[in-house]
């Protein structure tokens, strides 16, 4: 048995309350990369306590003391980019040169918010009468607990510390179950980036449980989470009852529009990008492809044809594309979402299968799959699929694909390929979602605002935006 990892609460390494463990298996091959202890609420109750302890020094020390910290794990992290990917890889399947992207991302947000710190401006305001002052401030809201998903295991955690540590907060993260030693990995840097302790803590353990204390804990002043929006929803109804403050990055079912007027080369690009990367298991990925009729023939074949010469396989190889899928759960809701359209009369052109032969026997493969005579009774047409498979839907005119696209509880991303100037701009107008990449299948940045309209979510990560969420604002009015 290898050597069970551990939380890292009020600057120690320490064992799960209830002595419990689990094990982290690699998607790929079903090997288990490691053991992991597996707590509950009393650890991030113990968690808790330490940011609330921690706060006071850490929330006043200089913007420019903060900075320093946040530089530091932006060296760690890039220099520590191949170990990082490799435990990525290992532990959910994500291919190696996607997951030092991720770990390069995740570096580059905490060298941004190592700078955004120093700029937590405040403003004066001219009074109304002669013998009063007015002063704004922004102060750091306290303790924050984050909650993040397996689908970008190191940066979804960075997006979200990086910014509520250059803000002055300390916090508790909750990782996902499935991705908790890309977690210990980061939490070593924090630990060797010289972090005060408790400024910093990590509870890995049952979601229910540790999600309840974060909403009862009164000392939690905010809960910062990504997930699925069932999730979410539980989190702000609890949240709720004590108005405490939410930032939620949710689920999505992105459109992807190709105009007639295309370059199609580059639209399949996009699109491969935008669906087939990270196995299609990202809240940003395109769910809905729709395709205007003059270029639908011309266009899916050229798609199959990319995806014909697509390498699937164990991420942790040099030439694969396409992962695995992240466990039997994900595998089998794919597998459900292909079955269901093909029983509601859908036409597989490309894929279709789980992969089971020789290398793929242990591991959750399945082919890049397209799906046309589509729909919109079909699963796959509102539900998030979170697999490699796309449904390819016909339009004939701007209106329509619009109202289709804008048809939808979630809000996230939305993708349009056009060469015609006036319809770029029409068209990211009239989409009701916080992302469009125009002729761009991947439009994250550090710097760029990332979140959702609807139920995809609310606040934003990303840039200064990222700042607003983790600041309370307050008015000083000074007599004088
Ligand atoms: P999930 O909601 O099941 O889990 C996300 C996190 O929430 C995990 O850490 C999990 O342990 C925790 N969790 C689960 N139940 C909980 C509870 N009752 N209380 C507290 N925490 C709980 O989602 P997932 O399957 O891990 O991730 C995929 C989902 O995340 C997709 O819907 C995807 O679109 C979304 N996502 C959104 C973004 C974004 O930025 N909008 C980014 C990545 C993923």
């Amino acid at each position: 048995m290898a050597e069970q990892k551990l939380m890292y609460i009020n600057g120690e390494w320490v064992k799960a309350e209830n002595g419990e463990t689990i094990e982290i298996l690699n998607p790929a091959t079903g090997e288990s990369v490691g053991v992991v202890s597996y707590g509950d609420g009393r650890d991030a109750a113990k968690a808790v306590a330490a940011a609330a302890e921690a706060f006071a020094g850490w929330s006043k020390l200089t913007a420019r003391e903060r900075s320093k910290y946040l530089y530091n794990m932006y060296e760690l992290v890039r220099n520590h980019r191949d170990e990082l990917a490799g435990i990525i890889s290992a532990e959910m399947g994500k291919p190696v040169r996607e997951a030092k992207g991720e770990v390069l991302g995740a570096a580059d947000n905490f060298m941004w918010y190592a700078e955004e710190a120093k700029r937590i401006y405040g403003d004066t305001i001219p009074s109304s009468v002669p013998n009063k002052r007015i002063m704004v401030i922004r102060q750091p809201v306290g303790v924050v607990a984050a909650i993040t998903p397996w689908n970008f295991p190191v940066n979804m955690i960075a997006r979200k510390l990086a910014p509520a540590l250059a803000a002055g907060c300390t916090v508790v993260l909750k990782p996902a179950e499935s991705t908790p030693l890309s977690a210990i990995r980061l939490f070593e840097l924090f630990e060797q980036a010289g972090f005060p302790k408790g400024v910093v803590n990590l509870v890995i353990g049952k979601p229910e449980s540790v999600g309840q204390e974060f909403i009862d804990n009164p000392k939690v002043r905010k809960i910062a989470f990504t997930g699925s929006t069932r999730v979410g929803k539980l989190l702000m109804e609890g949240a709720a009852k004590h108005v405490k403050r939410v930032s939620l990055e949710l689920g999505g079912h992105a459109p992807f529009i190709v105009f007639d007027d295309a370059n199609l080369d580059a639209a399949v690009e996009g699109l491969f990008e935008s669906k087939y990367r990270n196995s299609g298991q990202m809240c940003i990925c395109t769910n809905r492809l729709y395709v205007h009729e003059a270029v639908l023939d011309a266009f899916t074949n050229k798609l199959v044809e990319r995806l014909k010469k697509a390498k699937v396989g164990d991420g942790r190889n040099k030439d694969t594309e396409i992962g695995p899928l992240v466990n039997e759960r994900a595998l089998n809701k794919v597998l459900d979402h292909i079955d269901d359209a093909k029983a509601k009369g859908g036409r597989i052109v490309c894929g279709g299968h789980r992969l089971t032969e020789g290398d793929y026997s242990k591991g959750f493969f399945i082919e890049p799959t397209v799906i046309v005579d589509v729909t919109q009774e079909m699963k796959i047409c509102h539900e998030e699929t979170f697999g490699p498979v796309v449904p390819i839907i016909p339009f004939k005119d701007e209106a329509s694909v619009v109202a289709m696209a804008n048809d939808s509880n979630y809000g996230l991303a939305a993708y349009v390929y056009t060469e015609n100037n006036s319809r770029c701009f029409r068209m990211a107008e009239s989409l009701e979602y916080g992302i469009v990449g125009i002729n761009d299948g991947a439009p994250t940045q550090t710097q760029a605002p990332f979140g959702g309209f609807k139920e995809s979510g609310i606040g934003r990560e990303g840039g200064y935006y990222a700042m607003e969420g983790f600041l309370e604002i307050k008015f000083v009015s000074f007599g004088i």
